[in-house]
């Protein structure tokens, strides 16, 4: 039966019996909240990165970077289960830092290969509240000797509507730095769109949720093609998450999107399985 297969798997092999309706979240989430504390520490994260691609020459030109927790008793977890609790907690501020710090360190392996890709990274809302973020930005930039030019930071709708004073300056700072800034899940969001014409952004990511069925409905044709159009009438780059198959792949391409990400491409891979994929042949 699933709900029991779910406590099985959530305790890690402590199998649990609950009736059905009883709130195994809240203390789940509590054993997580404990567990995350130690984390960092017990260097239980790690990073994986998905290929973002040119379809029309296959050639990757960057990564995502995709955090995930190596759990001692559960084994991996995905962000979507523990990336809320960590902004709850605060704790997404360091774990946010040491994602800033790996991936650019990781860049720089990559880049004395001769591989210059582009780093996308993703910044919480409650990281990019942080006034300090421009210093970890800078310091993680000048102990990699990554260009800056090849660092792009997610952020989402929600997290730049908060306060857009704020906002205004912190990407302003950013951009000096030299990084890209790009809107995730565009579309998704609860804002307007005046601010694209006051934030300084380089790139919208259509969010996965309208590529997935970009092919059977047509709203979702219709929103996919109107942010293409926004894209390039605003100048910015445009990039599809979440491209699974030849058939939305070639819905974008005919609407002029190049650059994609998803698993028609790649899955998001360990640092290792990126090089021996990608970097042999070069
Ligand atoms: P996101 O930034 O929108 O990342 C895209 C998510 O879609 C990733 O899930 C990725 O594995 C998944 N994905 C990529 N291609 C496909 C596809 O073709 N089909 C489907 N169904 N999914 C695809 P993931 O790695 O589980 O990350 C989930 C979310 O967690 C991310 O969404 C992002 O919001 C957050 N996240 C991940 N890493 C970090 C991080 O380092 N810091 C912060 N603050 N958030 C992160
Ligand atoms: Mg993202
Ligand atoms: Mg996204
Ligand atoms: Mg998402």
């Amino acid at each position: 039966d699933t709900a029991m297969y779910k406590a099985k798997e959530l305790s890690g092999g402590n199998c649990q019996f609950y009736e059905q309706g009883m709130d195994v979240r809240t203390l789940d989430s509590v054993r997580l909240e404990n567990d995350l504390y130690k984390a960092l520490e017990n260097q239980e994260f790690l990073l994986f990165y998905q290929p973002q691609v040119d379809a029309r020459t296959n050639r990757i030109f960057g990564v995502e970077a995709l955090i995930r927790w190596n759990h001692p008793v559960r084994g991996m977890i995905s962000p979507l289960e523990f990336i809320t609790i960590a902004e709850e907690t605060g704790l997404i501020v360091p774990i946010g830092e040491w994602v800033i710090r790996t991936a650019c360190s990781q860049l720089r392996e990559w880049h004395n290969l001769g591989c210059s890709l582009k780093m996308s990274i993703n910044i919480a809302a409650q990281q990019f509240k942080q006034k300090n973020l421009i210093c970890i930005v800078h310091s993680a930039l000048a102990e990699s000797g990554v260009p800056a030019e090849l660092l792009e930071l997610e952020l989402t709708e929600n997290a730049i509507i908060q306060n857009t004073d704020l906002t205004l300056k912190m990407m302003g700072q950013l951009k000096k730095l030299g990084v890209k800034i790009a809107i995730d899940d565009f579309g998704t969001g609860y804002s307007s769109l005046g601010y694209l014409k006051n934030f300084p952004i380089d790139t919208l990511k259509i969010d996965q949720t309208f590529v997935r069925d970009v092919t059977v409905d047509p709203n979702n044709a219709a929103i996919t093609d109107t942010i293409i159009t926004l894209a390039q009438n605003l100048k910015l780059d445009v990039i599809a998450e979440g491209v699974e198959t030849e058939e939305q792949l070639n819905f974008l391409l005919s609407k002029e999107c190049y650059y994609m990400q998803g698993y028609h491409f790649s899955r998001p891979l360990a640092a290792e399985d990126l090089k021996s994929h990608y970097f042999s042949e070069q």
